[in-house]
């Protein structure tokens, strides 16, 4: 990857007039939550067919003017990311793995026909954006400034068709630690009747329709009593996929350790992929295997499976305490490896540990 002195000021920066004062940043400050202010720039660019993208500049945050007839209102033709900037101690700002998330939006792009975002130019529009707006990520412990690049279908056109005007845009939100209460164990429900992707379908992708897809479950699983929906594979309505937003570990009482294969179906987490190499450097057997809900159950219920836990950006692991569905409940209280798991990634996150896998990405000094 480029450094981000190297790409740094590649997108023209227009700066907002009246950006919000240290007093007005210190008030959200001082009320983290997720996903509810933002800062004072977005980075946005322009596709048009035939010109590929350009106008790429980083510029006030702000409501977008869009046709009613953009293709985005009507087909859902969006994809999205999530990754974070975290002040390290020194101060500096520092990201995980953006690579991996500019690579995974152009996995998506390519299911969602839409095209690509070059590496170089996802790298320079979170640079820029957080540069301008460095005083706003937050330095409160387990806080960080999550960053939703994504690219929506702007051309005005009700045909059903792939769009030759598309915007991408990157946006800043300043967030709290995921754990108010401490690391608390969360409770999903198993869906018995609705999947957020079937075969062939775009589950392996991050776009907007997949999580359309998964707020009935949720709603369902909410009003159950439960934190999160586990879906099951569409196919056989047989085998664990993943959370709605989350992938899904399951630690064995030997010290194995296994995940769902990747589908097709099944969104890769770059937190997963971390996991999975901090797993087999420390000499666990890891599998990546077909987990049927019904052996899952029963290890569960024999003592065989230790810990449960769910994994991703937002929450990086979470211990899964208690699985129920339709004819089944049970309860998990390990979290030896879930917990030590969740301290060596946010240590390397936050530039406490040695980061032998070049995970960090500074941002800025
Ligand atoms: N599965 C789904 C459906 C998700 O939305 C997410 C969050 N992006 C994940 C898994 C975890 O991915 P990551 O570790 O890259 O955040």
């Amino acid at each position: 990857l480029p450094t981000a002195d190297e790409v740094a000021g590649a997108w023209d920066l227009h700066p907002k007039k009246h950006p919000a004062t240290r007093e007005q940043r210190e008030a959200i400050f001082n009320r983290l939550s997720f996903g509810v202010d933002y800062t004072d720039h977005m980075a946005h660019a322009v596709y048009d067919e035939g010109k590929g993208w350009h106008s790429k500049v980083i510029e006030p945050y702000g409501p977008l003017t869009l046709d009613p007839a953009a293709a985005v209102f009507h087909y859902g033709q969006e994809i999205f990311e999530g990754l974070k900037a975290y002040r390290h101690d020194d101060g500096s700002i520092w990201s995980f793995r953006p690579g991996y998330n500019a690579a995974r939006l152009n996995a998506s792009a390519r299911r969602l026909a839409i095209p690509e975002l070059p590496v170089e130019d996802f790298l320079a529009s979170i640079v820029g954006l957080v540069r301008a707006d460095a005083d706003w990520v937050p330095s409160v412990p387990g806080s960080s400034l999550y960053l939703r690049p994504f690219i929506i279908a702007t051309e005005p056109f009700l045909g059903v068709r792939s769009a030759r005007r598309l915007d991408y845009l990157c946006i800043a939100s300043p967030s709290g630690p995921y754990f108010v209460n401490g690391f608390q164990p969360i409770s999903v429900w198993v869906s018995p009747d609705y999947h957020r992707a079937g075969p062939g379908g775009t589950g392996a992708a991050k776009c907007g329709g997949n999580y359309a897809s998964s707020l009935v479950p949720k709603l369902a699983a909410h009003e159950e009593g439960f934190d999160e929906v586990c879906f099951l594979d569409a196919a056989t309505n047989t085998n664990v996929d993943e959370l709605g937003g989350m992938n899904v570990f399951v630690v064995y009482e030997d010290g194995s350790v296994s995940t769902p294969v990747l589908t097709g179906n099944i969104l890769e987490g770059g937190t997963r992929g971390a996991i999975l190499q901090i797993l087999r450097d420390r000499g666990n057997v890891v599998r990546e295997e077909t987990i049927p809900l019904q052996s899952l159950i029963a290890d569960i219920e024999s003592g065989k499976v230790a810990e449960v836990f769910a994994c991703g950006t937002a929450a990086v692991v979470t211990p899964i305490g208690r699985i129920a569905g339709e004819g089944f409940d049970v309860s998990v209280t390990g979290g030896d490896v879930t917990k030590s798991i969740y301290d060596q990634v946010t240590s390397i996150q936050l530039g406490h540990a040695p980061d032998p896998y070049n995970w960090t990405y500074q941002l800025s000094a």
